[in-house]
């Protein structure tokens, strides 16, 4: 049985490989966030550059000093000295935001597959393995429904340590997907953005293509009455911040963010110019009216549950 997205098209069947072994509307029960978030843990064994760094203590990158792990895991891996926001998975995402055990992946046998052929370093094919076993997802973005709160909502999640995070077929089908179904279903939409590149050159126009569908679905969400909230984390570029993660409702970011379209690097060589103290974070976009708020991760779950019972959700 398949399902795809009304705005799908022949090219897009060329990419996303539907496994209909499953049954039903293809989603899947992970049985409980903490579940998920450990099962991504354990299935992603040794991490490379992100994330927070093994050992008992670790050094903040915000103000240098030296924080007991545990004591910033138990506050949702928030530095307790000046609040800086280390990255953790879009597993562990599901697992701070949504009550436990209420999550129920959607369209979780979606697999990219390798339409061009593409080759860099290596044949993007063994890319997508090797990104796989690494991070214990399918692609670079989990999608589903859950409860914030007791309220449902549908809700989607980028994860920058696959392939930067970069839209891909599959991932903007799960966005399309998961906007389809939350326009269905009347339920108010949450996507936390966690994104350092927005098209996947692996898979060229296909890729690029992502951007225009998840906006489309956006607009029928929006016309049909839906909320949207999009949460912008570091890092949030290139066409992800160019399409779905700022046409929210409301847009919120997590405090000093990377948020951007090309790179500060990028643009000064380009245009040759010093560019403005703070360019491109959470802090100067929200004076420049590109982000309504600023929250920090400790405060999201209560603010999006308030935002939902102020607009009626
Ligand atoms: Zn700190």
């Amino acid at each position: 049985m398949e399902r795809r997205s009304k705005s799908g098209t022949a090219e897009a069947d060329v990419v996303v490989q539907d496994g209909s072994g499953r049954t039903g509307d293809g989603s899947r029960r992970a049985g409980g966030t903490d579940r998920a978030a450990s099962g991504a843990a354990a299935a992603r064994g040794p991490r490379a550059k992100r994330g927070v760094p093994e050992g008992l203590w670790l050094k903040c990158d915000g103000c240098g000093a030296t924080i007991y792990r545990k004591e910033a895991e138990e506050i949702l891996n928030v530095c307790p000295q000046c609040g800086y926001h280390w990255y953790v998975s879009a597993a562990q995402r599901i697992g701070q935001l949504l009550d436990t055990g209420t999550f129920e992946e959607w369209d979780a046998n979606l697999r990219p597959t390798d339409p061009l052929g593409f080759r860099d370093k290596k044949p993007y094919a063994e890319r997508i393995v090797a990104e796989q076993k690494r991070t214990g997802l399918a692609d670079a973005a989990l999608t589903g429904t859950g409860m914030i709160r007791a309220r449902r909502v549908a809700c989607g999640v980028t994860d920058s340590s696959f392939i930067m995070g970069s839209m891909g077929s599959v991932v903007g089908e799960r966005l399309t997907r998961l906007v389809e179904r939350a326009t269905e279903s009347r339920l108010p939409l949450i996507i936390i953005s966690a994104s350092g590149g927005g098209a996947r050159m692996h898979e060229g126009i296909l890729s690029l293509m992502q951007m225009a569908k998840v906006s489309a679905a956006l607009a029928r969400y929006s016309k049909a009455g839906g909320l949207f909230i999009s949460v912008l984390t570091n890092p949030t570029m290139g066409g992800v911040a160019a399409s779905f993660a700022s046409l929210g409702d409301l847009v919120f970011a997590e405090p000093r963010a990377l948020i951007g379209f090309a790179g500060p690097r990028t643009i000064k060589a380009t245009i040759r110019v010093e560019l403005p103290k703070g360019f491109q974070t959470s802090e100067f976009l929200l004076e420049h009216g590109f982000v309504d708020r600023i929250v920090s991760r400790r405060d999201l779950k209560s603010e999006i549950a308030r935002v939902i019972d102020y607009c009626g959700g």
